[in-house]
C-alpha cells in the first residue's frame, strides 16, 4: 500500500506493478475512510501531504 502525493503517484504505481505484477486500485484519500486505519501525514516518497491511496 502506498499513500502518495500527486508528484509520486506514477512512481507508486510503477513500484506496485513491479512488486505485485497487477495494476493497483487508486483512491483519493478525501473520498475514503477506514475505521481502523488513519492515513499517514505525509507521502511515502516525500514529506508532502498525501492525496492518493494506491492499493
Ligand atoms: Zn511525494
Amino acid at each position: 500500500m502506498y499513500v502518495v502525493c500527486a508528484d509520486h503517484l506514477e512512481e507508486a504505481i510503477d513500484e506496485f506493478v513491479d512488486i505485485y505484477e497487477t495494476p493497483p486500485d487508486l483512491y483519493e484519500l478525501e473520498s475514503v475512510s477506514f475505521t481502523d486505519w488513519s492515513a499517514p501525514s505525509h507521502c511515502t516518497f516525500c514529506n508532502k501531504p498525501p492525496i492518493y491511496l494506491v492499493v
